[in-house]
């Protein structure tokens, strides 16, 4: 996982020489720079828990806070076997440029657990989410660093972690601040916010909306493909075809499916949650698709649009030139690496990147810590209507920098927006 660490520093670097000559003081940009690339703080150790069997064993446990300039480090919890310390890195560093994008008065924190969850009973889950808090206590709060659900984890986690905080803050005599506001992507009955399950889906679709706007593409004549049916791709894929975009092929981990008249979304989704899998749907002739050879061929798909909504690294160097599609937007964090972005750049591939497409989900997560603090709840229109012109304005933002630019990605142009809001806070601060 080495790899996505040295991505997110290219990235930064490849922002450097736009932004370089907007700070005449070269020391203090030179020293910012460094700090930018560097975490704050990382806090790294073992938690251990007892088995249903009575039996100890230890996990190693990982918080990353990069850099908290704007506001408290906000980020997702995984737990997943590869979690590492360098992983944890480039998924906060990510995470201060995405609120930044968005405008959100968060910077970038990120953490989790070396644990493959489908080995432990709700027992031991609910143990590890309780021990990691214990490890994590002093560290974390309203104003300090408000995890949420990433890779594994979910609203009950966030219920059981939330529940030990308070817990703990009780145990201290230490109640002065509203702890529930700790972590988002609660449960609804547990300050959690209406539209949150949806939102990383639905603020993709936003931009995508403004995106084909600007493109003077028309949504019915625009063929998508999504990489990914959980969380992201499916709400993605929902919606865009709600929008009126033709969305022609999809995949979960086992199975691609495609049509290139259109797949009914809706029929998928309700489809895959009763029989589990989207092979069975084309088997029992629930909707009429195909099913193609392996998932990766659903990368290569002649379509207008690729989404990978599923996981990082899996537009490579070495698959790139393979991709047909013109624009790829990534909905899932981290899909494309560098070098893969340099030849599709030189293919005149177009990417959206991840920090503007998929930075929906972190914005209803501020919704609901808004929403905790003052002790007021909105209801899903609510929620969604300051969601959407939050998308689509900073989706401007990124473009006009991308238009007013010649040569530089729409990555750079995301990158660009976001350090010089870092920079010129941390300068503001005496940096
Ligand atoms: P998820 O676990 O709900 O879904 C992941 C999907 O990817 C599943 O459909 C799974 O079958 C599929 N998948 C796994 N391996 C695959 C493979 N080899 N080929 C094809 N498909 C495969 O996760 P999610 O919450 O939807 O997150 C997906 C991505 O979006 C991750 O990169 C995550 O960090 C990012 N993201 C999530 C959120 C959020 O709010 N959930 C917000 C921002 C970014």
């Amino acid at each position: 996982m080495a790899d996505i660490l040295q991505n997110a520093l290219t990235q930064i670097d490849q922002a450097i020489p736009i932004l370089e000559p907007q700070y005449p003081n070269r020391e203090i940009f030179q020293r910012i720079i460094k700090k930018l690339k560097t975490v704050n703080n990382l806090i790294e150790g073992e938690i251990e828990i007892t088995l249903d069997n009575g039996k100890k064993q230890k996990f190693a446990a990982y918080r990353s806070q990069h850099n908290d300039a704007r506001g408290p480090y906000k980020g997702g919890l995984r737990f997943h076997p590869q979690v590492c310390a360098t992983e944890v890195k480039a998924l906060s560093i990510w995470m201060t440029w995405k609120c930044a994008i968005t405008n959100l008065p968060y910077g970038g924190g990120k953490g989790g657990i070396a644990v493959d969850p489908k080995t432990l009973s709700q027992e031991e889950l609910q143990r590890l989410a309780r021990a990691y808090v214990r490890f994590l206590s002093k560290n974390i709060g309203p104003w300090q660093d408000v995890p949420a659900p990433d890779v594994n984890t979910n609203a009950q986690i966030m219920s059981w972690m939330v529940d030990e905080m308070i817990k703990i803050k009780k145990e201290e005599g230490n109640l002065n601040q509203n702890y529930l506001a700790t972590f988002t992507g609660k449960p609804l009955n547990l300050g959690g916010s209406q539209g949150r399950d949806e939102a990383t889906g639905l603020g993709g679709c936003y931009v995508l909306r403004s995106f084909a706007k600007a493109k003077q593409m028309q949504p019915n004549e625009t063929k998508i493909a999504v990489q990914g049916f959980g969380n992201v791709g499916s709400w993605f894929a929902r919606h865009a075809a709600k929008m009126g975009f033709k969305v022609v092929a999809l995949c979960d981990s086992k199975t691609a499916i495609y049509n290139f008249e259109g797949l009914d979304v809706e029929k998928v989704a309700a489809g895959k949650k009763e029989y589990g899998s989207l092979a069975a749907l084309v088997e029992k002739k629930i909707i009429n698709a195909q099913i193609l050879p392996a998932t990766t061929d659903l990368l290569y798909l002649p379509v207008d649009i690729l989404v990978p909504a599923a996981l990082e690294n899996v537009i490579t160097a070495e698959n790139a030139a393979q991709i047909k599609a013109p624009i790829i937007f990534e909905m899932a964090n981290g899909p494309t690496t560098p070098e893969a972005e340099e030849i599709l750049q030189k293919n005149k591939v177009l990417v959206i990147p991840d920090v503007l497409a998929n930075a929906g989900g972190v914005s209803t997560s501020y919704f609901e810590w808004v929403q905790n603090l003052q002790g007021y709840y909105w209801s899903k229109t609510e929620v969604l209507s300051k969601l959407e012109p939050l998308m689509e304005s900073s989706f401007t933002d990124v473009w006009q920098m991308y238009t007013a630019n010649k040569n530089i990605s729409v990555r750079q142009a995301a990158y660009i927006i976001a350090m010089k809001k870092v920079i010129d806070v941390m300068i503001a601060r005496g940096e």
